[in-house]
């Protein structure tokens, strides 16, 4: 541990520097966070999310830091780590580095408030910020137990450690004649290997890893069938599991699965061997799969399977992900729905941090508006507004839209209160150049696009 002296001599040496610590998705607010603890104490913080900074490293934070909750009379000091609840950073959290505080507001340096952190794929522009910031609770400061005089510098490495490369085996559960079990239109051998493995396997290789997906990228191939076989003809190193083992020399395997039961029971969890205790990994993707469809039970060792068995036999880092139940209604909407993000969610949790990086400070903003161009037809009565929205200005009756011979030419859609809205000029010589807008439809489709939906007319889309 190096002193409070060395601390602030620190962040105040940081500010325009950018933190890339793991050498992933840039400058990321996490990065910044640890490239300061990591100087001060030798060691790195663990987790997927900024926001659980201090429960994800609970253990490492015990014995030299203490962690504060926000309260109204409680005075942040140079040096503390503030962590920011998942209101921010697309729930993410944020994390950053106090400088000074009064009981109103508080100075940090930081990275990535604005996003800029990782930009198209590359690291991005925004160094290290000084800002100052509100309280917002929960809120956390974590105070480290500073050095009392000058520490022994050479104790701590210079170098911060390299970004991890793994090789990852992905498995899709079932296969051959084996659908695996069957429920609201689909099955698991199909369903994973549709929507759930090629997504994982996708963000797993955008993080660097070397991803190998059993049975090449068709899949055609079911590992528990594979490793059965082995064992029944007394060769346990050419087949399924015993095979991922030898050949691919894995550091992590994740076999996918969703669960069968009665039409009510949901959620996920991940089974291990018996013989094993839960791992990082393991926790997380349960994490990953409790915030996403809940858990029906946590991570569950077990010694009745085939592949969780063998991994024990042969001491591989194994884990089986039941993703939900193919059986119930709500988890199967929910995974069809968000099957990209979940799968983005569960690489997150193999890589140990989030796939992409997030941005921190921005509370995400929908888009409303598309300069989007055509011809609109009416073919019934429609108010004009002065501006789009029910709230916006109606004008004279006489210039409403009635009929087809109506049509107007727009340059703009909006989405507003229920409806899209198009933005357009009169026709007719002579009328106003300014523009007008009216509703064309409500919006009624799931997904909200406009060209989906049934209009009061027909439009010509440019
Ligand atoms: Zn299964």
């Amino acid at each position: 541990m190096r002193t409070k002296n060395e601390a602030i001599n620190w962040i105040n040496k940081s500010v325009g520097k950018q933190f890339d610590f793991d050498k992933c998705y840039g400058y990321q607010c996490y990065d910044y966070a640890n490239a300061y603890f990591y100087y001060m104490t030798g060691l790195v913080l663990h987790g997927l999310y900024a926001k659980n900074i201090a429960t994800d490293n609970a253990k490492t934070l015990a014995s030299i830091a203490t962690v504060y909750d926000n309260t109204p009379e409680f005075l942040p000091q140079a040096g503390d780590i503030v962590v920011f609840n998942g209101c921010y950073g697309n729930g993410a959290g944020h994390v950053a580095v106090v400088t000074q505080a009064t009981l109103d507001s508080f100075e940090v340096v930081e990275q990535n408030w604005f996003g800029g952190g990782f930009v198209n794929g590359a690291p991005g522009w925004e160094a290290a910020t000084r800002r100052w910031h509100y309280y917002d609770n929960p809120m956390t400061f974590i105070r480290l137990h500073y050095a009392e005089k000058k520490s022994f510098r050479n104790l701590i490495p210079a170098s911060a450690p390299k970004a991890i490369k793994r090789k990852i085996v992905l498995v899709a559960g079932h296969g051959y004649n084996d659908p695996g079990a069957i429920g609201n239109g689909t099955n698991e051998r199909d369903f994973i290997r549709k929507y759930i493995v090629p997504n994982v396997a996708k963000y797993l290789r955008t993080a660097g890893h070397d991803v190998y997906v059993y049975g090449g990228s068709t899949m055609n191939q079911d590992m528990y069938q594979d490793t059965a076989y082995g064992q029944q003809v007394g060769n346990r190193r050419d087949y399924g599991l015993y095979w991922v083992k030898n050949v691919q020399k894995p550091d992590a395997i994740i076999e996918f699965h969703l669960d069968a039961a009665g039409a009510s029971a949901n959620g996920g969890h991940v089974i291990i061997s018996g013989q094993f205790k839960a791992d990082t990994i393991d926790n997380t993707i349960q994490s990953v799969i409790k915030s996403n469809v809940g858990q029906i039970r946590g991570v569950t060792g077990r010694n009745d399977l085939l592949n969780a068995n063998v991994s024990a036999e042969i001491n591989v880092n194994y884990r089986l992900a039941e993703l939900g139940f193919i059986t119930n209604q709500k988890d199967m909407d929910y995974i069809k729905k968000n099957y990209d993000r979940y799968a983005k969610d569960i690489a997150g949790a193999i890589h140990g941090k989030p796939i992409g990086g997030v941005a921190a400070g921005q509370k995400q903003v929908q888009q409303t508006v598309w300069n989007w161009g055509g011809i609109f037809y009416p073919n019934t009565a429609i108010k004009v507004r002065r501006l789009p929205g029910l709230a916006g200005e109606v004008v004279d009756e006489a210039s409403w839209l009635y009929s087809k011979d109506d049509w107007v030419k727009f340059d703009q859609i909006i989405k507003k209160d229920g409806y899209w809205w198009i933005r357009f000029k009169y026709q007719a010589p002579g009328a106003s150049k300014k523009n007008f807008y009216c509703a064309v439809c409500k919006i009624t489709d799931k997904d909200e696009k406009i060209k989906n939906e049934k209009y009061w007319g027909s439009i010509e889309w440019a």
